[in-house]
């Protein structure tokens, strides 16, 4: 068989991803290789077919002890012969285990980096034939990275042991440092590492001001009627909090941070990967090889501390290829709690981490589109605008702003700095709230001269003062307002200030998510047929995207095939799932039809 052929047969696709077709060559070849591909990327294809197209067994290292039973359970849906050995298992569980592979009955054994490390193991590899070594999240072989297990240094010993079997690592993850630790260790030339873009094109980026997140994040999720999603935040208080204002509203949320016991977490996520559960606030603890590929959003309520997280983060929706929207939350006050919690770091790591604070902060401060800014990032140059991020679709309007900054510099200047934000728009728009009125503020000379301009437009426009530096705020002074070097030069006229003209925030959420699927998924049959998915995957006790992925039921409804010929035309519909399930979906098709 040839391995176009593997990729119909067994998974349903017609063609690879970038660089699969390469690497899986190169593997049959005989050859080690380091992977280095996005989440989403298509990793697991590039052991997966060599190994279908090998004899004998290959052998799968990985340290996601909680996911690969669900991994396994996907490749058996492919209709693969796949296991796995960890420690969740019984002794009677894995001696059976064992002894099918000792016949040849297994064709992918998936192994974790303790059962590796474990006295008996070597000797049971060494009664196998082995075809191919798969190291994955390779990246956890290094110091360097930021999820080291000291376990996966022991992979040095497979080296030593099977020097001819060739070794695969794939990772998401690694800066230069990391991948020179894991070709070293590993022993891959140098020459025999694949990187394949960073790009995700299906996720849509979308950077919002942090005002009124609560109600920006219901009328995103009023939109969203059974998606699941991240909602990420900064501390374990905010995950409960937001869950519990979701679950108030009707939401099957949860919360999920590193505070909680181990069984309460796979609790949760074990009912988020089922779909018992749409969201999930958490911490960034959350998530990491999260296998899921059916997340449809991911929302960030405050600012990530760096590019790399903020990327992994969000790479963690759309792994399906589908589309997928992703929103990012910014505020000054962000910012603050960063630098504060950077002050705790030694000296030498300040630095670092402030360098990689600014390059965030500017991401999200751009009027540029936002993935080239992400892209020129990881070294990429994209070859033009993507036209799915907010100022693609939304280009940011500029104005001259200098005499609205004047404006609301002067009454800062005019009440001796000792005013809020809601403060200052008030005695701008010439609100005689009590506040203003037992101060004097009405007396001053900038006392409503700013009427022509909303309430929320002139919040939005302080926030933008704030975010270029052209005025200070004092979170030890009860957030009251500075003015600084630039606030004075504005005043005096000596320099002019572009601002960017609010958009509505109705506005902005329109032209997010103009999904290409709106149609198919509108008019029911996606929903039928997810409904359906959801049964037969209950029935199996398998996470839904097991069945089949959301990417395939969207085809399926958009294509309506009619017969298993136009079935194996879906994309993610294989011989084996065809066989399992097309008489079911397409008598659902049928009936949805008539
Ligand atoms: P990674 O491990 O790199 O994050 P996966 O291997 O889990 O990515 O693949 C992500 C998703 O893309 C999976 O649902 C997988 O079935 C799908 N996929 C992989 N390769 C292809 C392909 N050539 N065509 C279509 N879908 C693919
Ligand atoms: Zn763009």
């Amino acid at each position: 068989m040839k391995k176009q052929d593997a990729l119909k047969k067994y998974f349903g696709y017609e063609t690879f991803y970038p660089l699969q077709a390469e690497i899986i060559d190169h593997v049959l070849s005989g050859k080690n290789a380091l992977v280095l591909m996005p989440t989403g990327g298509g990793k697991s294809l590039c052991f997966q077919i060599p190994a279908l197209l090998m004899e004998v067994t290959a052998i799968v290292i990985s340290p996601l002890i909680a996911l690969m039973k669900d991994q396994v359970d996907a490749l058996q849906a492919n209709g693969i012969a796949a296991a796995f050995l960890n420690s969740t298992q019984t002794d009677e569980e894995s001696t059976r285990i064992i002894g099918l592979c000792l016949q040849g009955g297994i064709k992918l054994l998936y192994l974790s980096p303790e059962r590796l490390a474990a006295a008996s193991t070597i000797g049971f590899l060494q009664k196998l034939r082995i075809s191919l070594f798969a190291v994955d999240e390779a990246h956890c072989i290094s110091s360097w990275g930021h999820d080291f297990r000291p376990d996966y240094m022991k992979l040095h010993a497979l080296r030593n042991n099977f020097p001819d079997v060739p070794l695969i690592a794939l990772t998401a993850t690694a800066d230069r440092a990391v991948r020179r630790d894991i070709l070293r260790q590993l022993e891959i030339p140098e020459k025999y590492q694949f990187i394949a873009s960073f790009d995700r094109p299906n996720l849509s980026l979308a950077v919002y001001s942090g005002r009124k997140r609560l109600e920006q994040i219901l009328r995103f999720l009023a939109r969203r009627k059974n998606q699941p999603g991240i909602i990420y935040c900064l501390s374990r208080k905010m995950t409960e909090n937001m869950a519990a204002k979701l679950l108030d509203r009707g939401y099957r949320a949860a919360y999920y941070h590193a505070g909680m016991g181990n069984e309460e977490r796979s609790k949760v996520q074990d009912a988020f990967i089922r779909d018992k559960i749409q969201i999930i606030c958490a911490t960034i603890a959350f998530g990491l090889g999260i296998d899921k590929s059916n997340i449809r959003w991911i929302i960030h309520y405050s600012l990530p501390k760096n590019i790399e997280s903020y990327y992994q983060e969000i790479g963690r929706a759309g792994r399906d290829g589908a589309p997928a929207d992703t929103v990012l939350f910014y505020s000054y006050a962000d910012v603050k709690a960063h630098h504060d919690m950077i002050g705790d770091s030694s000296p030498e790591r300040q630095e670092l981490l402030l360098a990689k604070l600014e390059r965030i902060k500017s991401y999200a401060e751009a009027d540029i589109c936002r993935r080239r800014i992400l892209l020129s990032y990881f070294n990429e140059q994209p070859p033009g605008d993507c036209g799915n991020c907010d100022v693609c679709k939304n280009p940011p309007q500029r104005i001259n702003g200098t005499i609205i900054a004047q404006k609301a510099l002067s009454a800062i200047a005019r009440t001796g700095g000792k005013i809020n934000i809601t403060t200052v728009v008030g005695i701008l728009r010439g609100s005689h709230n009590k506040h203003i009125r037992e101060n004097g503020y009405d007396q001053i000379k900038t006392f409503g001269a700013g009427r022509d301009i909303t309430y929320n437009e002139w919040m939005d426009y302080i926030y933008q003062l704030l975010n270029s530096g052209f005025m200070d705020i004092a979170y030890d002074d009860g957030y009251t307002l500075k003015l600084n070097e630039l606030s004075r030069k504005i005043l005096r006229a000596q320099m002019d200030v572009l601002l960017t003209q609010p958009a509505e925030l109705e506005k902005k959420f329109e032209t997010i998510a103009a999904l290409p699927h709106k149609q198919a998924a509108a008019d029911g049959l996606f929903e039928q047929l997810r409904l359906l998915r959801k049964t037969l995957a209950d029935e199996k006790n398998v996470p839904a995207y097991v069945v089949f992925s959301d990417k395939t039921l969207l085809e399926m409804a958009s294509l309506r095939p009619r017969d298993a010929i136009e079935m194996l035309a879906v994309s993610g519909v294989g011989e084996h799932k065809l066989n399992l399930y097309g008489d079911t979906f397409l008598d659902e098709i049928r009936r949805y039809e008539n």
